[in-house]
């Protein structure tokens, strides 16, 4: 099975689905063929020419709960300087015990664990409870319009179920640890307009200026502070070893500002992390006003990227903007980021942090890494396309695969959308049996 995986990596990295155009049924089409060399009969969706997903299943006897592998996404995002890659990044190098190439992580690997796992179960026969299927798509790197998000929209009597399991996880997060990914933020990306009275530049007194009313409404939005909530960040403070007065105080709504002052004088980045995880961010990040020099603007638009906690809405957005601006509001015009410009609203998910199924994973992780491993609860800063199938269906879904601890934690997130992109060997052995034990013990 270790050369299946091996080779289906390599031809997908080979086949270079970059999003866009993505042009992933080359990649889908790679996973057919490996399938078919089984008897497996796969269901290829094709939303647009070159561009689909791919569906298997292995019939349960509906006794349990069914069970996904993936959807996994055969895009790949692109490479901005080939010149900088130890190899070149669309060959599948093999080197220093890595294949290499971008996608080679996010998520090829996966993709082909999956894959294989799923072939050997069906040709030794595996006979479920719940169904067990397998789930490749298109555009997970361009919001997934064509591939998770079309599937449960246009099949979603084919694509619902129970449980899945997907990227990312299994990323070290400190001595023992690894994480897996039971939830993410949202999305609220919002636009405000502002508007002034244009006049000449060279008599300024008393003049309404829509960059001025930017300013101080950039300003106040700096300034302010969303209501604090530490139930995500808890868990994964205490798994770190962050214990005592310390944990406390982090984990206090009230003293959690002063904390994250002191932590971001040791590191920035868990700083950031803890931050991110315990409030609604926002941050203004494009800022646009006036034509001429010589004129006052009459015009200004602010973009900000807005981030929010699962159960957060637009309503708790706006009532904090509301807040943030206080007697500026009436001069400001909120709304929410246009869909063809990326804006599309996408409400924060989570599945269970503690089940049957999570302590499962931990066994499994256990076994592969050895029993000083536990495993942490996690969410993503950023949207999946597990979001999908939470929304529809309630699904516990979870990012989990298994590395074996060669790369740290930052070389490991530097790969992703980064150069010299690889996966060790190794990790595809441990995630690949680790998938291969969850199938068989949960759907037996
Ligand atoms: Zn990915």
């Amino acid at each position: 099975m270790k050369d299946e995986i091996i080779s289906l990596v390599q031809e997908m990295i080979q086949n270079r689905c970059v999003n866009p155009p993505g042009n992933e049924m080359k990649s889908i089409r790679t996973i057919e063929r490996y399938l078919s060399s089984f008897g497996i009969v796969s269901e290829i969706f094709e939303p647009t020419p070159d561009r689909g997903n791919l569906l298997a299943t292995i019939k349960g006897s509906g006794e349990g709960p069914s069970l996904m592998f993936g959807p996994g996404h055969v895009d790949v995002v692109p490479v901005e300087n080939e010149d900088e890659w130890t190899v070149p990044p669309f060959e599948g190098a093999f080197m220093d015990g890595c294949i290499w190439g971008r996608g080679a992580i996010d998520m090829l690997y996966i993709v082909a664990c999956q894959a294989a796992v799923f072939a050997h179960l069906h040709s030794e026969g595996f006979k479920p409870k719940g169904d067990l299927k397998l789930l490749v798509v298109a555009d997970e790197e361009n919001g997934g319009e064509l591939g998770a998000k079309w599937m449960v929209q246009n099949h979603p009597e084919k694509v619902k179920v129970d449980y899945l399991v997907t990227e990312a996880g299994g990323n070290p997060i400190g001595t023992n640890l690894v994480s897996f990914i039971y939830g993410e933020k949202g999305t609220a990306w919002s636009r405000m307009k502002f508007r002034g009275v244009e006049k000449h530049g060279s008599t300024p007194f008393k003049s309404d200026n829509a960059v001025v009313k930017m300013a101080e409404v950039i300003q106040r939005i700096s300034d302010y502070q969303p209501p604090r909530d530490t139930s995500i960040t808890k868990p994964f403070l205490k798994a770190i070893g962050i214990g005592g007065v310390k944990l406390a105080l982090l984990n206090q709504p009230r003293t959690l500002g002063f904390m994250l002052n002191r932590l971001a004088k040791r590191s920035k980045g868990d700083a950031a992390l803890i931050h991110s995880l315990s409030q609604m961010t926002w941050s203004p990040n494009v800022c646009r006003g006036g034509v001429k020099i010589n004129t006052v603007p009459g015009s200004a638009i602010l973009d900000i990227d807005v981030r929010i906690l699962p159960g957060q809405d637009e309503e708790y957005v706006r009532k904090h903007f509301r807040k943030a601006l206080g007697p500026l509001v009436d001069d400001v015009e909120i709304e929410r980021m246009k869909t063809d410009e990326g804006g599309a609203f996408i409400m924060g998910s989570l599945s269970d942090a503690n089940s049957p199924f999570v302590e499962l994973m931990e066994s499994i992780v256990k076994e592969i890494r050895g029993p000083e491993f536990t495993i942490v609860p996690m969410i993503s800063s950023g949207a999946t396309d597990c979001r999908f199938f939470r929304q529809a269906w309630n699904t516990q879904a979870y990012g989990f695969s298994i590395h074996d601890g060669s790369l740290d934690m930052a070389t490991l997130l530097s790969l992703f959308h980064g150069t010299d992109e690889r996966v060790p060997i190794k990790t595809l052995e441990m995630t690949a049996k680790g998938y291969m034990e969850l199938a068989r013990r949960f759907l037996a």
